[in-house]
This record gives structure tokens, sequence and C-alpha cells, in this order.
């Protein structure tokens, strides 16, 4: 359940309740995929509710808009104070925000004109991250880059991450692991990825995946904690190699892979950087002074 009736939502400058709320049938997002979103944390934290990384978030939701040409007359710090209020009106603490930017009705291959910026919230339960997950490689890749805008959160882009996680959980999986179309490890269909091999974390470059925001706050996280990180392409053969591994991003937050395609990773995940860094990455999300976990 997304929404009850008393669920408010803000359409264009209003907010109004969600079931008062109408699309246009006609709009280019439905019927093309053509349209940029968001997905966005807010977290009871010790200072109170607070979105974590909201001014990244609204800056990649505009970044997107650009990237495919989808007008975006919006201020960061606007969109920041009308999503606290949207939690305050929802009596929302730990939730999930959904910014969507839609087009208006246009059955042609044209750039919009007519935009709508919707931003909905739904509760979310607070940090877990114990599970750890069982990967199966996709046999869906991440697109081309020349095809697509990949780095911008596009709607349309999701029909490849629903294909390889139907496939994964079909397949008995709880997760896919896309290569590029190279066959080099990309990402998850919904998070990044990270490996861990004789003490450094490794995590694909950018280009074949959706740089995310939460890998930025691990890379972030390492440089804090003296933990080595390098970007770099990295072939089946390396992630064969791996200690450990784990996927990262606002929703999965740091989950810890068990396994993949059955084969499991040689470190227990409590003694893997990842744990580490799952530690510090709870901290920050909440606020809390990570300074224990400093190795
Ligand atoms: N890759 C893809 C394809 C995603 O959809 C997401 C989720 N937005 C991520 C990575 C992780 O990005 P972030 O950390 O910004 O949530």
């Amino acid at each position: 359940m997304y929404y009850t009736k008393d669920t408010i939502l803000y359409l264009n400058g209003k907010f109004i309740k969600a079931v008062d709320a109408h699309t246009d049938l006609y709009s280019q997002t439905l019927h093309y995929g053509f349209g940029v979103f968001e997905g966005i944390r807010a977290y009871q934290s010790m200072n109170g509710v607070k979105i974590f990384k909201a001014f990244e978030h609204y800056e990649r939701l505009r970044r997107s808009c650009a990237l495919v040409n989808i007008p975006f007359p919006y201020e960061t710090e606007e969109l920041i104070q009308i999503t606290y209020q949207l939690l305050r009106k929802n009596n929302l603490t730990d939730a999930y925000i959904r910014p969507l930017v839609y087009c208006g009705p246009n059955m042609q291959l044209t750039t919009p004109k007519d935009i709508f910026l919707m931003i909905s919230a739904w509760e979310w339960g607070k940090y877990h991250g114990d599970k750890l997950l069982k990967l199966c490689v996709s046999s869906y890749q991440r697109p081309n880059p020349n095809s697509l805008q990949l780095e911008a959160k596009v709607t349309g882009h999701y029909v490849n991450s629903i294909l390889a996680t139907s496939e994964a959980k079909v397949r008995g999986f709880d997760e896919a692991l896309m290569l590029d179309m190279h066959g080099h490890v990309a990402e998850a269909p919904g998070a990044n990825f990270f490996m861990e091999k004789n003490g450094v974390l490794y995590t694909p470059s950018t280009g074949h995946i959706l740089p995310g925001i939460t890998r930025q706050t691990v890379m972030n996280i390492c440089r804090e904690l003296d933990i080595p990180v390098i970007e770099k392409t990295i072939t089946l053969e390396e992630l064969e190699g791996a200690d450990s591994a784990f996927l990262c991003g606002t929703a999965a937050e740091i989950t810890g892979i068990e396994s993949i395609d059955a084969k499991p990773f040689r470190k227990l995940w409590f003694e893997s950087l990842g744990a580490t860094v799952q530690e510090a990455y709870k901290c920050q999300v909440l606020e809390k002074s990570f300074s224990y976990v400093i190795i």
C-alpha cells in the first residue's frame, strides 16, 4: 500500500489528496517511458526527521531532466522544503520519497513542453541491512550507453531492471547482478556493486552504471576510514577471486552478498570491509557518531 484515502502528495505546486490526483492517459511518460524520477529516504535521526542527501537527489533530478531535455523549473532548496512539508503533512518519519517528473499528452517523439512534478512519500521501515543476498549473474545486460543517457534516472530505463529482477526471482535468487555490454560487472537492477579483495574495495567505473549517491557516500566513508577504494573495470574472473561483496543504494542501503550464482564468498560478512562500511553508513543516516567503527 503506497497510499490511503488520507495520504497527501505534492502535484505541480499544490498539496492534494493522493486519491484526488489524476494523470492524463495520453501522457508521453505513460506511452514511451519518457520521464525522470528519484528515490530518496528520510530517517528518524538523532536530530529529528532528516532527508538523507536531499540536495544531491534533487540535483540529480535536475541533471537527469537536463540530460534528456525535460524542462525543470524548480529550485533545489524549494523542493527540499516542500518535501519536509510533505513528510509532516503525512506524519512520516522513516519514509521513502518518490519525486517523479512526467510529461503531458504528446503522442509524438518530440521533447515535451508540459511537465508535471509529483512528490509522494510512504512509510519505509527502519534500517535493517541484516539479510544477506543470493545473487545470480543476469542474462540481461545493462543498456549500451550510446543508446540512452544512462546517468539520468529515466523511467523507461527500468524496463531493463524489471526484466533482470524478475528473471532472478524466477530462478530462485534474491537479486540480479548485471553485466555491461562488454561482459564486465556493472551493477544490480537498482543498486551499485562493491567487492573486497585483499583489503581493498573495488567498484565498477562509471559509464555503464547509474552513479549512485550511496556509492559516493560509501567512497566518502572509505576515505574517512582509510579503506582503499578503486574504481575500475571488473571482470567475472576478478569477481570469482573476491573475498566479499555488497550492494548499495538508497533503498538497499548497504546489503551484504552471500553468494553469486550459488558460489559463496570466502569471508564471513561480519568480518568484511562491507560490514564496517554498513555500520558507518547506518550511523551517518541516523546522524550518530561513528567513531567507534574506525579501524
Ligand atoms: N543503480 C540503479 C540502476 C538504481 O536504480 C539505483 C537507485 N537509484 C542505484 C544504482 C543506486 O543509486 P542511489 O545510491 O543514488 O540510490
